[in-house]
């Protein structure tokens, strides 16, 4: 099975206003990590599911303290970065999909072509 624009999913952990990521019980040698080592505020140290359902039953199994987020990975078509955030339409076409820093690029870039063609 294939998903266009989402590659997989991590778990976001809402810590005050930001967004942290789950990593995992275990480290990339299988040693069990301590429970602040756990989370991580970058998106490259997230565990990643490619099976929605298995991240599911790993999220039932996660401390309840805690508020969890399903995050889905996306790709930016424009920069190529992934992101999780709620992705912007492109003004090139107004259907692509692309991630926000693009979305405030895009529209700083069509405010000064229009300031400059004054
Ligand atoms: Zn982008």
């Amino acid at each position: 099975m294939s998903y266009i624009g989402i590659l997989e999913y991590v778990i976001g952990v809402i810590h005050d206003k930001d967004i942290w990521y789950y990593v995992g019980e275990t480290d990339s040698e299988g040693k069990k990590l301590k429970p602040k080592d756990q989370y991580s505020s970058f998106l490259v140290d997230a565990k990643r599911y490619d099976d929605e359902d298995i991240l599911r039953e790993e999220l039932e199994s996660l401390p309840k303290t805690l508020t969890y987020k399903i995050l889905e990975i996306q790709r930016c078509p424009k920069c190529k970065k992934e992101f999780t955030e709620h992705p912007a339409l492109s003004r090139e076409d107004n259907e692509t999909e692309i991630c926000p820093e693009c979305g405030v690029r895009e529209a700083m870039e069509a405010y000064c072509n229009y300031t400059n063609a004054k």
